[in-house]
């Protein structure tokens, strides 16, 4: 998947996960958290978003395990529970970049591509819903985050946003405005000038 899509999957988990930590589901630090953990696999590859930015790492990581070998393997979903597991960084920054490292991986398990989850063996594991890069992806992307908002239980209300920009399709439940006061007549000048006198 694309990095963009991966950024939103991981944003999209932790609104799902969060309560399951006793966290908000919308707390922006976990929600950025969140979406950077969903960049993170992609460091063994040196062309990622991520792998740009760590440039000497990424190229190491990548020639000794290759993409989407270590980082993208159920050793790295282990690693990912005993980071939690054993608290080796305080839970309200480890659970968001977990679930979203999680995410990416179901996210990468949804392309042809698929994941080798028994990395260092072969064999691939694949769900093959989009290819990374596809116009069918952003609509996976999609539904995916609106089932993940859908589990949030005191999620904002989109419609007062909508009605002030001008949507609303619910208009008649809502109160009308106040009535506008008759405007005063205008005086016509022409009766008042000399020419327009009469009598
Ligand atoms: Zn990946």
């Amino acid at each position: 998947m694309m990095a963009g899509s991966h950024v939103a999957l991981g944003a999209a988990a932790w609104m799902a996960a969060a309560p399951h930590f006793g966290q908000p589901a919308l707390a922006p630090l976990a929600l950025g958290l969140a979406a950077l953990g969903g960049l993170l696999p992609d460091v063994d590859h040196p062309k990622s978003w991520v792998g740009k930015r760590l440039r000497p790492v990424s190229d190491l990581v990548a020639g000794v395990f290759g993409h989407r070998g270590i980082t993208h393997s159920l050793l790295a979903v282990v690693g990912c529970w005993w980071l939690l597991r054993h608290h080796a960084v305080p839970a309200e920054f480890a659970a968001p970049v977990v679930v979203g490292y999680l995410s990416h991986l179901a996210g990468d398990l949804l392309t042809p591509g698929g994941l080798r989850l028994s990395w260092p063996f072969k064999g691939t594991w694949a769900l093959p819903v989009c290819r990374t890069g596809s116009a069918f992806e952003p609509l996976v992307v999609a539904l995916l985050i609106a089932a993940a908002l859908a589990t949030v239980p005191d999620r904002p209300d989109p419609r007062a946003a909508l009605e002030k920009l001008g949507f609303c399709w619910q208009c008649e439940a809502l109160p009308l405005p106040p009535a506008r006061p008759p405007r005063p007549p205008k005086r016509n000048l022409a009766d008042q000038s000399p020419r327009g006198a009469r009598g």
